[in-house]
């Protein structure tokens, strides 16, 4: 029975996925960047940012700092000169500067390409490091940010509140080849339609899948 139970939930999940990448075909990072390195930082800084508003700042940092090595050698206020229209712009600041300098010291001024690694850096949790390791490496990853968080629950993938534990329920739910693009388009629906306050069901094309349509 709980084995039954769990088949229809994949079956779902499948269906899910594959009605979101009907809608969302391209899976490309909104981040500007054009390598790895820009990758990381860019994302470090879209916590609790809007991607539009990092985008409007990376160019800048990019052109100043175009390398770890640079950016390690950089002082925080210079980096907070560039970045200060971002929330949280001091603590960002210093995470980038250590995160560069870890890089430098650590990694050969590479960003390394496994999970380990990639969240002993500054600055990095399990969400930045799947963001790296989807986009610039190839390496499936699910990506669990709010919007994320609140589509697997809505749609009765999960019944946890823990990211790394909704995670590992898509994880389970899904192929490793679905895991990236899967995550990229839920938080892609839940910016366009599956809003938190006023989700827009009556036009969601995942209406007739999701346990919580109205
Ligand atoms: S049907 Fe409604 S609650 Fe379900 S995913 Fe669509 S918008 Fe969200």
């Amino acid at each position: 029975m709980k084995k039954a139970g769990r088949e229809q939930k994949k079956k779902r999940a499948l269906a899910i996925s594959e009605r979101l990448a009907d809608a969302y075909p391209e899976v490309k990072v909104p981040l500007y960047h054009r390598n790895p390195f820009e990758l990381l930082v860019a994302t470090i800084l879209s916590a609790q940012c809007t991607d539009e508003m990092v985008n409007r700042v990376t160019p800048e940092l990019f052109r100043r700092f175009a390398t770890p090595e640079a950016l390690a050698a950089a002082s925080p206020k210079e980096i907070e000169k560039i970045i200060r229209r971002l929330g949280l712009f001091r603590a960002k600041a210093r995470s980038l500067k250590r995160c560069a300098m870890q890089l430098v010291k650590e990694h050969h001024g590479e960003v390394p390409a496994t999970m380990a690694e990639l969240t002993r850096l500054a600055g990095v949790g399990r969400k930045t490091a799947n963001v790296i390791l989807g986009y610039a490496f190839g390496v499936p990853g699910v990506v669990v940010d709010t919007h994320a968080k609140r589509l697997s629950q809505r749609l009765g993938l999960t019944r946890h509140k823990d990211p790394s534990k909704i995670e590992r329920d898509l994880m389970t739910l899904l192929l490793p080849e679905q895991w990236t693009p899967f995550s990229h388009r839920l938080i892609l629906h839940g910016r366009r339609v599956c809003h938190a306050r006023k989700p827009k069901c009556q036009i969601c094309v995942l209406n007739d899948l999701c346990p919580s349509a109205k």
